[in-house]
């Protein structure tokens, strides 16, 4: 029996979409479109009032439930089939105070939401005397919310200088199972503070707004991308990975990408995309051994802003496609050349001009310095990571797709430590809690069955509740 709304539409002041409104479908949409997940109601929240409501109705009437920021999850778990989806995605409000370098973020809002406020429309004096503002923990992509990234960790072209997304978090307000709103901080339920700094979204509540230290970075950077044709591609990925291992500098920080360039005719390529953080005039002698790399076929490095570099970066992602990721952290000794060998032969026969593979930038700089106990993300050791995307667009390309991501995957293995990111979720791990939170998923659980014990907020890969013989032999900080 479909549950009567007419109580919560009186009390709800944000949007709710059923199946019966012609704009459900695009309301239900993730950004991966291989996901076909139907839910019977969702409610699009406004503010704090509007989740309670929601969430208190979901459970009075026993709906099951799932949080939805921007919709990005891999594997489709911000939707729920047939339950109700709490969407924070509208709450985007934005607070700054520059003297304490802080910023309260609403869930819903992206990274440019916040950087617009906090470093284009602010002037303060940094390092060398160079003209700063301030930038939050974010990634490139405009429609990732803040919320959903640095639960789950949080990677950023400044996470080797200055740390992930959820190092980032200094307090956050969340709702519970019963509608109660909890604040977590040093000196309020800091054990839920440590678990929601890189549990991942969906297993504890609804976190409303996040409360993040900000990082001074200068008003003009020097950043860009620079793309050479695949055939040197394995003379890229030498002079990157020289350019890490064993370096303790951390203010470089270049991702690398192997893609299909659309223009002028599909053609394979490498980039090397990012930014100098530091005072521009030392730039060129930290990018010496990327330029000297062979004829590229274009070169974007050059002065820009912060701000500027990120924004142009998030206008290549393109919407509406069918999506797989996979991927895995590099063993110290595995990001070699013959793991090159493997990806450039595999990138060769990509059967869809949209897939790619990306290498995030980690460890080696602040995201090493934080002990993997620290915190519920756990991954601090590893210097790269590739992520292993295959995009396409019909039904009919999905089985070559897959096999695509799978076969990488599987050729890459005897590189990779088995830790995989849990933002970037793989629904066919065997064993997912000890590859997303290895050694931290025990108390990981303690903090489940003290926030959320009849596991209400639930998906696929959330934080179980642990078992009732595991309990008494883990002790937890109240
Ligand atoms: C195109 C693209 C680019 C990306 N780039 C990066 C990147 O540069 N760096 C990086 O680290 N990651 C990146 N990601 C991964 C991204 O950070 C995660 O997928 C993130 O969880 C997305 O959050 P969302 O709110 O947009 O997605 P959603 O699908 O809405 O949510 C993701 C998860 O978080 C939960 N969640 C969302 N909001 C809340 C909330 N308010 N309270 C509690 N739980 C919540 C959901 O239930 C779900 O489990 C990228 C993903 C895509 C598709």
């Amino acid at each position: 029996m479909r549950p009567d709304l007419s109580t919560l539409r009186s009390r709800f002041r944000g949007v709710i979409v059923t199946p019966s409104d012609p704009w459900y479908e695009g309301a239900r949409v993730l950004f991966n479109t291989r996901i076909r997940t139907r839910p019977a109601i969702l409610c699009r929240c406004g503010d704090t009032d509007d989740v309670v409501e929601a969430v208190r109705f979901a459970r009075d009437v026993g709906l099951p439930v799932s949080i939805r920021g921007g919709g990005h999850h891999a594997c489709g778990f911000s939707l729920v089939d047939g339950g109700l989806v709490v969407d924070t995605g509208s709450m985007r409000g934005v607070g700054f105070d520059p003297l304490a370098a802080t910023a309260v973020a609403e869930a819903g809002c992206g990274w440019r939401d916040l950087d617009r406020v906090t470093y284009v429309d602010v002037a303060t004096t940094g390092e060398a005397g160079l003209p700063h503002g301030y930038a939050g923990p974010g990634g490139d992509c405009p429609t990732v919310r803040n919320a959903g990234y640095s639960l789950g960790g949080g990677y950023g072209l400044l996470g080797r200088r200055f740390g992930l997304g959820c190092d980032h978090i200094l307090e956050a307000e969340m709702v519970d199972a019963d509608g109660r709103v909890l604040r977590a901080a040093e000196d309020e339920n800091p054990d839920l503070l440590w678990a929601l700094r890189g549990a991942g979204g969906g297993s504890f509540g609804v976190v409303i707004r996040l409360k993040y230290r900000l990082d001074a970075v200068p008003k003009t950077v020097i950043g860009g991308l620079i793309a050479w044709p695949i055939e040197q591609a394995e003379a890229v990925f030498r002079a990157y990975r020289d350019l890490y291992v064993g370096r303790e500098d951390d203010r470089l920080s270049l991702y690398l990408l192997l893609t299909t360039d659309p223009y002028p005719d599909g053609e394979k390529v490498v980039v090397v995309y990012g930014l100098y953080v530091g005072p521009p005039s030392d730039a060129e002698a930290q990018l010496a051994p990327i330029r000297s790399l062979g004829q590229p076929l274009y070169n974007t490095f050059g002065p820009t802003s912060y701000y500027d570099l990120q924004q142009s970066l998030g206008e290549e992602i393109i919407y509406g496609l069918q999506s797989k990721w996979r991927g895995g952290y590099f063993r110290d000794d595995g990001f070699d050349d013959d793991a090159f060998t493997h990806i450039v032969d595999w990138f060769r026969r990509i059967p869809s001009g949209y897939s790619m593979a990306r290498f995030d930038l980690l460890g080696g700089g602040a995201i090493a310095r934080v002990p993997a106990d620290a915190t519920a993300f756990v991954h601090r050791a590893s210097l790269f990571y590739i992520s292993i995307i295959s995009l396409w667009e019909r039904d009919r390309e999905t089985e070559a797709n897959i096999a695509w991501v799978d076969g990488l995957a599987a050729a890459l293995r005897p590189f990779l430590t088995g830790e995989v990111y849990q933002n970037y979720a793989d629904e066919d791990l065997a064993d997912w809690s000890a590859a997303y939170y290895g050694a931290n998923y025990p108390r990981l659980q303690q903090v489940k069955a003290r926030y959320d014990p009849t596991d209400f907020f639930h998906h696929g890969q959330s934080i179980r509740l642990p078992t009732t013989a595991a309990m008494p032999g883990i002790m937890m900080p109240s």
